[in-house]
């Protein structure tokens, strides 16, 4: 059977190089934001809600979803953000769900799903277990302003939007430390997996709260 791991953290914590290790080890991993940003763009049925919801601005004239327009829609206003997470996220489960079978029928020994906000939209109940990654405010700020050339505030004030770092750790069943370097990651990762593993206990249904952020839109990652 296939097990189900959570990869979650805050911006710039380091979940895509984590997961990159998880995928050398095997594991397959559903990128969640890239789901939620697919399906905006392209499903059909998401896209008739948001025109009905956000008005036809949601889209440009050839079609493109106007990230810009929906993230200022949603900015600062929970009401939208709720609007927009109840669009997204059970379209995201439902693909999350598809891979799943798809990772049983292939064989695939762990299916990493990997989100900015796992605990936000109650994303643990689906999973047999959350890792947490973490690193300093600090050290995250250095790495994101390396990898996107932004300046240190605008890290800053996306972190603003998602669950505190204590908060993160208090509910995971795995903290990974990402202080220090690509090797020390790796050897935690490892432990991590075979963790799972052997693991039996299943997390799925445990206390979630319910959405309260919206992940997949520029202003709110
Ligand atoms: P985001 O929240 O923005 O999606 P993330 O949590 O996925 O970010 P990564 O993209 O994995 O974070 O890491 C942020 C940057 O830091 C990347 O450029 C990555 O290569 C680099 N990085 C991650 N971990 C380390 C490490 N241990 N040592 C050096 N660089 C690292």
């Amino acid at each position: 059977m296939t097990k189900t791991l959570g990869v979650t953290g805050g911006i710039g914590s380091g979940k895509t190089a984590v997961c990159r290790l998880f995928e050398d080890l095997g594991a397959r991993v559903f990128y969640a934001d890239v789901e939620a940003k697919k399906l905006m763009a392209e499903d059909p049925e998401a896209r008739a809600e948001i025109v009905a919801v956000f008005g036809p601005e949601s889209y440009d004239a050839d079609g493109r979803l106007d990230r810009a327009y929906l993230a200022a829609k949603v900015f600062g206003d929970q009401e939208n953000v709720a609007r927009i997470n109840a669009i997204v996220h059970p379209r995201v489960f439902a693909a999350f769900e598809r891979a799943r079978a798809q990772a049983e029928r292939d064989g695939v020994a762990l299916l990493v799903h990997e989100a900015a906000l796992i605990f936000e939209a109650g994303g643990e109940r689906r999973l047999d277990a959350v890792a947490v990654v973490d690193a300093p405010e600090e050290v995250r700020i250095r790495r994101v302003v390396a990898r996107d050339g932004v300046a240190p505030e605008q890290v800053r004030a996306r972190m603003g939007h998602q669950l505190s770092p204590d908060e993160l750790r208090r509910r995971a069943d795995f903290v990974i430390d990402n202080t220090g370097s690509l090797d020390d990651l790796r050897e935690q990762v490892e432990r991590v997996y075979h963790a799972v593993m052997e693991t039996s206990s299943l997390r799925r249904q445990g206390s979630s709260q319910t959405s309260r952020d919206s992940g997949f839109l520029p202003s709110q990652q």
